[in-house]
């Protein structure tokens, strides 16, 4: 602590991280008698307004320094814990890294804004059971909606549907009452000891060398490699414990947070308390409760989405990253990063340990594990002496389910074998809605979304016609926008409202739910379902990605995926991987319990690699198999990729900047340059978009070649240039 006084006192300048990526770094210097250290968050005049920014490690952000008479003084030092050096080196490395300005990495670290140096109460509103003097539609809409909801009337309004007018109106009236909230109240303590389980020998033998990883408290990257159902999280949880027990704070990174319900309550089992969460459904006042109980230590376990990775520990002690081959650990815009990579980067500087625990690990993780940069540990075997399911491959060009039908005989009869024995089944279609595409039957127009270039999807539940790219709805129209016929809209290909349709009709008397991120958007919502599931209320789960993940149903023994080929359209680089992962994945929710599982896998490629893998259960066969494929392609892990996004509401203005940017590409032997051409999305959210695809050697410095071509050129202001490093979508 000397120290750092010591050198404050002396650095008269200060040079700034600005929280707004149109800035760089701005100087100040320190009033009279003010002290700062690297990392401290602080408030600075900018012409007439103010800026917050970071005090930066002097000497590290480039730029040039103004004279000592022109620097003005900063305002204010905020009441929180400065950014600790580690988490200042990984900002600047995830900024390098993935081409984002700091400040936008910067913001994610300082997420909750309201959390620095705010106040410690904050006023939430509820419904004080009065009634107001005169009733009005809203204000009745509202009183219904907002029965048990307490939070701020921003929030209110959000889940009301009205406005903040008509709840400030019943705020004045009584019939809403503020109620004070601290936001420093205590989280629960996690007992290490509350409940330890028997673990298997495997199980043991794996959770022993990662507590002495904890221990030893080391940089240590582990791929925590068992199949579904061996019981990964029980493993993972007795180093978890060791890191509490050391007053250590441990971050689990889960990929949806439809898993957090089960995740929380098999943690509550074991640590007989809850662990403070982190996501984006979070209310205003529990995230500044979770951020100010992160910075200051007192949150011992966290578990959250991708975005608690920037989060500012104090005392970091382990990172798990759970099923860490998901997609969706990759951020899709902003700072495109992908959380499982920068999640190892981050325990490199915080000097911990990180596990990545997967039945399917990515083919990047098990090369570094096969490289021996990271340290395999496997369990190879289902807990409990459950054991994997059978697969078995329906060839649909042979047996072919019935005119408008999707589900083939074997899978019908199977499904009916269930339900007579009372076992549990699941469908899986990564389709979310009715049907994919909705036509006119008389003049055979296409329903297509006004901002994208993607047809509208049928939402029957909601009586919608939506784009999944936009957001876009609309009722589905009495007649044909194009040629006026009534009545005349056909639905094109299933989605798993339909097949759910399908399987009402093959078994009338069976309880079907749909599970996808339109019926388990919410916490609440996946509880439920997972609570019902598990109760067994239902027999029959149809479902997209959303129940490959992490779900354990005993008494589910039947998987069938509705279309295994459907990944391998659209030809991306990981669409093979993906396939197989999804596949094995879902697979993994049959047979956890005492009864084995049966997989029926509808196909019309029985013979592509990878389905044949996944009929074969030969997982060593589909890895090296892609490996070979990779190779020879040059991509990850052998090579690397980047995308370049130039987009304009302008489709003229978007192409000609292209044209001219691809007319500068940067020449070498390392690296070559596709495009540009038009994304397969060339139009989306009402931008025109055209790509560049970089494919480069391990050699190339990818990251050097991008920034120096692109600050070559001055872009319009209406135009955005998007940099995707490893980039997991190719549209
Ligand atoms: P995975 O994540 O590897 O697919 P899970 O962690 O979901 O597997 O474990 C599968 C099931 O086995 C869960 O219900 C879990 O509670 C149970 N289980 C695993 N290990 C143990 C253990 N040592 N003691 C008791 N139950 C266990
Ligand atoms: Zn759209």
């Amino acid at each position: 602590m000397q120290g750092i006084a010591t050198i404050c006192r002396a650095m008269q300048r200060v040079r700034l991280l600005i929280l707004n990526a149109a800035l760089g770094p701005l100087d100040y210097k320190l009033p009279e008698g003010v002290e700062v250290a690297p990392g401290q968050v602080v408030v600075a005049p900018l012409g007439p307004r103010t800026v917050t920014g970071i005090v930066w490690d002097a000497g590290r952000l480039p730029g040039p320094e103004i004279d000592a008479s022109r620097l003005r003084a900063l305002r204010e030092v905020l009441p929180v814990p400065p950014l600790a050096e580690p988490l200042r080196r990984l900002i600047e490395w995830t900024a390098d890294y993935y081409c984002a300005p700091l400040a936008s990495v910067a913001r994610m670290v300082l997420s909750s804004g309201g959390a620095i140096g705010g106040p410690t109460t904050m006023t939430e509103y509820r419904l004080s059971g009065g009634m107001p003097e005169r009733m009005t539609p809203q204000r009745e809409q509202a009183i219904e909606a907002l029965e048990g909801e307490q939070a701020t009337i921003r929030e209110l309004a959000g889940l009301s549907g009205v406005s903040e007018g008509v709840l400030r109106g019943l705020v004045n009236q009584g019939v809403i009452e503020p109620v004070s909230v601290a936001i420093d109240r205590p989280f629960e303590i996690s007992d290490p000891d509350y409940h330890q389980p028997a673990l298997s020998g495997d199980q043991l033998t794996v959770a022993k060398r990662l507590v002495k990883a904890v221990e030893a408290q080391e940089f240590a990257p582990f791929l925590l490699d068992g199949v579904t159902g061996s019981g990964k999280t029980e493993t993972y949880f007795e180093p978890v414990a060791e890191a509490v027990r050391m007053g250590r704070q441990v971050l689990v990174l889960l990929p949806e947070i439809a898993l957090t319900e089960n995740f929380l309550v098999r943690f509550e089992e074991r640590f007989g308390a809850a662990p403070v969460q982190w996501h984006s459904s979070l209310k205003s006042t529990e995230r500044r409760r979770a951020w100010r109980a992160i910075a200051n230590g007192e949150a011992q376990v966290i578990v959250g989405a991708r975005s608690a990775l920037f989060l500012p520990y104090k005392q970091l002690g382990l990172i798990i990253v759970d099923e860490a081959h998901e997609i969706s650990f990759k951020q899709g815009d902003g700072v495109r990063y992908n959380a499982r990579d920068v999640s190892v980067m981050r325990a490199r500087y915080e000097k911990v340990p990180v596990v990545l625990a997967s039945a399917t690990p990515a083919l990047e993780s098990l090369h570094m594990a096969a490289s021996g940069t990271y340290e395999r540990l496997e369990l190879p075997n289902r807990f409990g002496g459950a054991v994997m399911p059978r697969i078995e491959l329906i060839n649909l060009t042979e047996e072919k389910p019935g005119v408008g039908k999707w589900l083939a005989p074997p899978l019908v009869a199977a499904l009916e074998d269930r339900l007579a024995k009372g076992e549990q089944s699941l469908l899986f279609l990564n389709r979310r809605g009715y049907a994919p595409l909705t036509l006119c039957r008389n003049c055979g127009h296409r329903f297509q979304c006004p901002n994208c270039s993607a047809w509208l999807v049928e939402h029957r539940l909601s009586a919608r016609l939506t784009c999944h790219h936009c957001g876009h709805e609309t009722a589905p129209p009495q007649v044909c926008p194009e040629c006026g016929e009534p009545d005349c809209l056909v639905a094109c290909g299933p989605g798993v409202e339909r097949i759910a349709d399908e399987v009402a009709e093959i078994l009338p008397e069976a309880r079907v739910a749909i599970a996808t991120s339109d019926t388990l958007g919410s916490p609440e919502r996946a509880a439920q379902f997972i609570a019902e599931a598990e109760s067994g209320a239902i027999d029959v789960i149809v479902g997209t990605q959303l129940v490959t993940k992490g779900f354990h149903f005993p008494e589910l023994t039947l998987v069938g995926v509705v279309d295994a080929d459907l990944g391998l359209e659209g030809g991306d680089l990981r669409a093979a991987e993906r396939t197989y992962q999804q596949v094995a994945q879902v697979a993994g929710r049959a047979g956890r319990g005492s009864k084995p599982g049966e997989v029926f896998l509808q196909t019309r490629h029985p013979d592509a690699p990878v389905i044949a893998a996944l009929e074969a259960g030969d997982r060593d066969a589909f890895y090296a198999a892609e490996t070979d494929a990779r190779r020879d392609a040059g991509a990850p892990p052998f090579g690397r990729w980047a995308a370049i996004i130039l987009s304009s509401e302008d489709e003229r203005e978007a192409r000609e900047a292209a044209n001219r940017l691809g007319d500068t590409r940067p020449e070498s032997d390392d690296l070559y340059i596709l495009g540009p051409a038009p994304a397969p999305l060339a139009l989306l959210r009402g931008r025109y978009r055209y790509r560049f695809l970089v494919n480069a050697r391990r050699s190339a410095n990818l990251q050097e070649v991008i920034t120096c071509w692109l600050d070559s050129h001055e872009f319009a202001p209406g135009l955005r240039v998007g940099v995707d490093i490893d980039p997991y979508s190719f549209v």
